[in-house]
């Protein structure tokens, strides 16, 4: 099911990121669990009452700080209107009604989102502290402090009982694929190329999440659906907000996707951005498959191939179980080869194991690595099993998890795909203590 995104907006020291901080409670640096991928600190996932849920910070958007703050402020304001679920509109109780406030307030008004207003800094409850804000139209702010966490789980109920009810059935013989990629990496040119190869069944389907669409598609007896297709066509209307736009788009669709096509554009080969929203997938443990866009764009020999490929292995490390397709969504060379991928690899993502042949393999495979030791404490591996699909994900039963290294399960995991496969996915692990007996 979806995950909601709340936006915090609002105009500069009103306390948007102290808000922020406070719920995701985490002040530190963020600490890399995947190496070589690239994050900000725009939006983190977190949950009330058992509903996931991404708190986006929208003050952070503008990157580029010369810009007035009216321009940044009308930029987070449509960021959050276009991308957001429930909006936070964050004002300081303490200065009282702000110019910027009202301007913000008008911008906002034209959405039909669920809105909470946000009296922040109410440190002592007062309720003369609220009625200044009556005049933005809202009704009365709610009164928070994001300094000394008062009342924000008030804040808390208020937003879940306002997401958008996820409860709509997915169909669920279709593949769920969402494309993403930086702006202009073709996304909209690739989805128009898959539709017009196969002209069958093509109509727009309201997603689970307000405004999007999906857009089911058949090709070769295979349903699939594609996820978001609203968000392709709609191009951010705001230069400076494109790039978050865009990230914001990518984890919402891959949230409700089981395959991710992830569009590179080989004219601009590997940005930053591209790190980015790769790391969207792998992070949400989806499936994945490369499609280096616009190659017709690109001057080649019998080795170029092979070359974008090395350099995907190197940059993206950590999605070194994606297939890779070099296509052109303007001429349609090798079009016809990306849906079939991704079938395949959609197989791979919701592919079982049998108990007895992991084990077989873990026996063979202790045989010829020997397990990691430390302070003359050998890892034992006693047993394996496949626990999920999508992702697959394997519990592992050891003598004492703190022996199980990096470098360890690195083996484990290739030794599953060189017999088994899994093409295209991630493969997930769990550890568990057992004492021998
Ligand atoms: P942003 O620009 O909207 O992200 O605002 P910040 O989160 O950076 O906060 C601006 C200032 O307001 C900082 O000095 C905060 O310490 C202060 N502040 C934030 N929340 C509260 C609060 O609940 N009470 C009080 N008294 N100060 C706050
Ligand atoms: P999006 O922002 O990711 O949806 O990208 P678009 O599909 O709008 O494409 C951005 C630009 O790249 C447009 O001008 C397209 O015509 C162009 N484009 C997209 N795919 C290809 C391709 O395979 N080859 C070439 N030469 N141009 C492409």
């Amino acid at each position: 099911m979806a995950k909601p995104i709340v936006a915090i907006v609002g105009r500069p020291n009103v306390g948007k990121s102290s808000l922020f901080n406070q719920i995701i409670g985490e002040r530190v640096a963020i600490v890399e669990s995947t190496p070589g991928i690239t994050r900000d600190r725009l939006y983190r996932e977190t949950e009330w009452a058992g509903r996931p849920f991404f708190l986006v910070d929208t003050g952070g958007i503008s990157s580029n700080k010369n810009d007035p703050f009216t321009v940044q402020i009308y930029n987070q304001a449509k960021l959050a209107i276009d991308e957001a679920d429930v909006i936070w509109f964050v004002v300081d109780v303490r200065e009282g009604l702000h110019p910027l406030d009202q301007e913000i307030a008008e911008i906002l008004r034209k959405t039909k989102k669920p809105l909470i207003l946000v009296g922040n800094k109410a440190d002592t409850y007062d309720p003369a502290l609220a009625s200044d804000f009556y005049r933005l139209g809202f009704g009365p702010p709610l009164l928070v402090s994001a300094e000394h966490a008062l009342n924000l789980g008030d804040l808390l109920e208020q937003t879940v009982a306002a997401f958008p009810d996820g409860q709509k059935e997915e169909t669920e013989e279709a593949i769920r694929v969402a494309l993403i990629g930086r702006p202009n990496s073709g996304k909209s040119s690739l989805l128009n190329a898959l539709l017009g190869e196969e002209r069958a069944i093509v109509s727009a389907i309201p997603g689970t999440t307000r405004d999007a669409i999906d857009t089911p598609l058949q090709y070769e007896g295979v349903n699939y659906i594609l996820v978001d297709t609203a968000g392709i066509r709609r191009k951010a209307r705001v230069e400076e907000a494109v790039e978050y736009y865009s990230v914001l788009r990518a984890i919402r669709a891959v949230e409700r996707a089981d395959v991710a096509l992830v569009v590179l554009d080989a004219t601009d080969f590997l940005a930053e951005q591209d790190k980015k929203v790769a790391g969207i997938a792998h992070e949400a443990g989806k499936a994945v498959v490369l499609a280096v866009n616009k190659w017709d764009l690109v001057e080649k020999d019998d080795r170029t191939a092979q070359e974008y490929t090395e350099r995907i292995r190197r940059e993206l490390s950590f999605l070194d179980y994606a297939p890779v397709l070099f296509i052109s969504a303007k001429t349609g060379q090798r079009i016809q080869k990306v849906l079939p991928e991704v079938y395949a690899v959609a197989n791979e993502y919701a592919k079982r194991i049998p108990t007895r042949a992991l084990n077989e393999l873990l026996r063979e495979a202790l045989l010829r690595h020997q397990p990691p030791s430390r302070k003359g404490q050998q890892l034992k591996v006693f047993y394996i099993t496949q626990v999920k699909v999508k992702p697959p994900t394997f519990q592992l039963w050891v003598n004492d998890p703190a022996l199980l290294h990096f470098s360890f399960r690195r083996f484990l995991e290739n030794q599953i795909r060189t017999h088994f496969g899994f093409s295209g996915s991630p493969l997930h692990f769990l550890v568990k203590r057992r004492t021998k007996g």
